[in-house]
């Protein structure tokens, strides 16, 4: 098994997979191969022919490696992500558990439902369109999608039918009301992290209120400076490690039909030296 990016030395999931390889003591190892991305092509043709078990898919390839793929779940071709793929007696079969990992990991940990919820999304990007689509299955009551262009967030509503959807930019008038009346508020975009550490989504935190979840997918740093704010201001927060740890436990499944244990990926992830 593996997992294919570029970047990929940053990647948690060889840790977790073998962690959980060894736990259920099976015979398997799980390595990161660095694939450029003019080298896709070729790298899925190599993977095929070495007879590769199963791999991981990260950034910049979780929708270009689509078109190389012989099948792609229904749920990973609606979001046009696949982040797992299995080889399926020489059929590469593609799947996505970014969505479902964020959605089980929220129920897992604090038994949070989304089912009537009102909820705000930040960023309208890969992992945004993973979480929408897990969340156009989760019977919410409304759903408010913040992105800088209002057009772009808008095309994504296909993928949240039959529930009360709203696209806005930042800079709406509207944002501080939407973020004040949901039951959570998620963001999918990379800042907090890199060199983005010291910045936030939004600046002002007027808007949160001691009954709010707000989560941040990033989780790296641990703890960004938006989920701080949310914290002091009295939410109860979320860090994105229990999303990477269940997506890897749904992706162990597809892998080998079998259940790694969510709780000791979570603490690997969380003692490693991976994490700052
Ligand atoms: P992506 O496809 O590049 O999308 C990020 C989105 O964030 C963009 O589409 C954009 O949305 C918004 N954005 C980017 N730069 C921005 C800026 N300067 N100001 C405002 N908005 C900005 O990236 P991704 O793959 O979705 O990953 C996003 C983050 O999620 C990363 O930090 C990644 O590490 C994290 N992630 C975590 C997990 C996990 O398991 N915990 C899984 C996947 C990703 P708009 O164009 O709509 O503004």
């Amino acid at each position: 098994f593996g997992i294919i990016g570029c970047p990929v030395s940053h990647s948690a999931s060889p840790l977790m997979h073998n962690t959980s390889f060894f736990e259920l003591s099976m015979p398997s190892v799980y390595v990161p191969f660095y694939v450029k991305p003019e080298n896709l092509a070729d790298a899925v043709r190599g993977l095929r022919a070495l007879g590769i078990a199963g791999f991981n898919v990260t950034i910049p390839h979780k929708e270009t490696v689509l078109s190389f793929l012989d099948e792609v779940d229904p749920f990973a071709r609606k979001v046009g992500s696949v982040n797992t793929v299995v080889n399926q007696e020489g059929k590469f079969v593609g799947y996505n558990t970014d969505g479902y990992g964020f959605v089980a990991s929220l129920k897992e940990d604090l038994n949070f439902n989304f089912y009537g919820k009102s909820c705000v999304v930040l960023g309208s990007g890969g992992a945004a369109r993973g979480i929408l689509g897990a969340l156009g299955e989760a019977s919410l009551s409304e759903l408010t999608l913040v992105s800088r262009n209002k057009k772009k967030a808008e095309a994504l509503r296909f993928l949240i039918p039959d529930i009360s959807f709203s696209a806005i930019q930042y800079d709406s008038e509207d944002l501080v009301e939407c973020l004040s009346k949901a039951d959570i508020v998620i963001n999918t975009t990379p800042i907090g992290m890199g060199g983005l550490s010291e910045k936030s989504p939004v600046d002002n935190f007027s808007w949160v209120s001691t009954n709010q979840i707000v989560v941040d997918i990033i989780y790296n740093p641990r703890y960004t400076y938006f989920l701080k704010e949310a914290q002091s201001h009295g939410a109860t927060i979320v860090n994105g490690v229990g999303m990477l740890a269940m997506q890897g436990v749904l992706a162990f499944k597809h892998f080998t039909q079998k259940d790694g244990s969510y709780q000791s990926l979570k603490k690997v992830i969380e003692n490693s030296d991976l994490m700052i």
